[in-house]
């Protein structure tokens, strides 16, 4: 039975500190015999930008409709800072708005947008105008653009319509569900940054979800990446770069060299890859485990140049990737291995070429377990 009375505080086993506006306590949902969400637990800081990731079906926007209020839990409970909200209707959850640039109305226009869940809160017409005109500011459009026809605005302008209604009713948390995966790369990339200077400028709680790891990374406080209905890390972004907790949040974001490790530290039969005497003893690195490398911690040796582990393997492939490049090698065991450098460290070997790759200990990371 779900209790019909919203209790009155967080229980103290899920109290959490004082800067926390979002608490996620044991938090499922399931869908007849399926279950898209198996009790998670998340508490989100006030102002933070976190971003949730995930593959396809990881359950990111079951996630956000119970945050919203479009879908109620099967078992668990959601805290906005000590007022549990779970069984709030969404228009009852004032401090949520689900930031969508496809329902803007596009024969009104952009300042008719922005005011419209301000005039249906009833808020006076001139209080209504400044606001909008507050907020074109914020989102650094011109002020003429108030009278400007949604159909006349570009992509990214809409965009900026779009979050500056979301910011009109002055949310505490604002909840984005992938605004910019239908937009061309550069846009994206510019909007990227938009928003993470937004954020800064509002000093806002964002809760933001994506597909794509490389997008989080440029905005994020912290990352939570969702896998099969679970966090499988929750982090910084430099800490789930340098020390994912798994193969699956490694290999999450691009390219990404793995090399089993045995109990004993040295490299499983057949990989070819050659760590250097005694390391292994010196620094207590032993697996079992994943040895995690990235493409740009690779290098070429030269003759007689040595690194903390080395691997002989063949050049496949060059391919140009803006100012670096990426190369594909074939390793023992039909394994590959991707090496980047910049532009300016182009090597002159052509597929087919033996060469001999190389990094050191700092600039790679063991996933323990088998
Ligand atoms: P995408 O990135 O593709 O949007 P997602 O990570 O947002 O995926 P969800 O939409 O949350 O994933 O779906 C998680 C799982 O729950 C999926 O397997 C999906 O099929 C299932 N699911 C979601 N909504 C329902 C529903 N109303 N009825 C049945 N199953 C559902």
């Amino acid at each position: 039975m779900r209790p019909n009375v919203l209790e009155a505080s967080a229980p103290a086993a899920i109290k959490a500190p004082a800067r926390t506006i979002l608490t996620i306590a044991g938090l499922e949902k399931t869908f007849d015999d399926f279950t898209a969400l198996h009790g998670i637990d998340l508490h989100v800081q006030d102002g933070e930008f976190l971003t949730i990731v995930g593959p396809s079906g990881s359950g990111k926007t079951t996630l956000i409709r119970l945050l919203v209020g479009m879908e109620t839990p099967t078992s668990g409970s959601i805290w906005l800072r000590d007022q549990r909200i779970d069984e709030l209707p969404p228009n009852k959850r004032p401090t949520c708005m689900v930031f969508q640039s496809l329902a803007l109305f596009p024969h009104r226009t952009v300042g008719e947008n922005i005011e419209f869940p301000l005039k249906i809160r009833g808020t006076p017409a001139a209080e209504r105008k400044a606001r909008a005109l507050e907020l074109l500011t914020l989102l650094r459009l011109p002020p003429d653009y108030y009278s400007k026809r949604i159909q006349q605005c570009s992509g990214g302008e809409r965009q900026r319509v779009a979050l500056a209604r979301a910011l009109a009713f002055d949310p505490e948390i604002l909840f984005f569900d992938e605004p910019l995966s239908a937009l061309d790369y550069r846009l994206r990339k510019t909007l990227e940054k938009e928003l993470k200077d937004l954020h800064a400028r509002t000093g806002k709680t964002f809760i933001y979800i994506t597909h794509s790891l490389e997008e989080a990374m440029v905005m994020s406080d912290r990352i939570a990446i969702m896998r099969a209905g679970r966090f499988e890390q929750i982090a910084t972004p430099d800490e789930i770069y340098a020390r994912p907790v798994s193969r699956f949040v490694a290999g999450f974001m691009g390219e990404v060299n793995l090399f089993d490790v045995t109990a004993d530290g040295t490299d499983m039969a057949g990989s070819g890859l050659v760590i250097r005497p005694g390391l292994a003893a010196e620094t207590g690195l032993k697996g079992p485990g994943t040895l995690v490398v990235r493409p740009e911690a690779v290098r070429f040796l030269d003759f007689g140049e040595a690194a903390d582990f080395q691997i002989q393997g063949v050049l496949h492939a060059e391919y140009a990737l803006g100012s670096r490049l990426q190369y594909e090698i074939d390793l023992a065991d039909d394994r590959k291995g991707t090496v980047e450098v910049l532009r300016e460290q182009r090597i002159t070997g052509k597929p087919g070429t033996d060469v001999r790759l190389g990094w050191d200990l700092s600039s790679c990371h063991l996933i323990k377990g088998a």
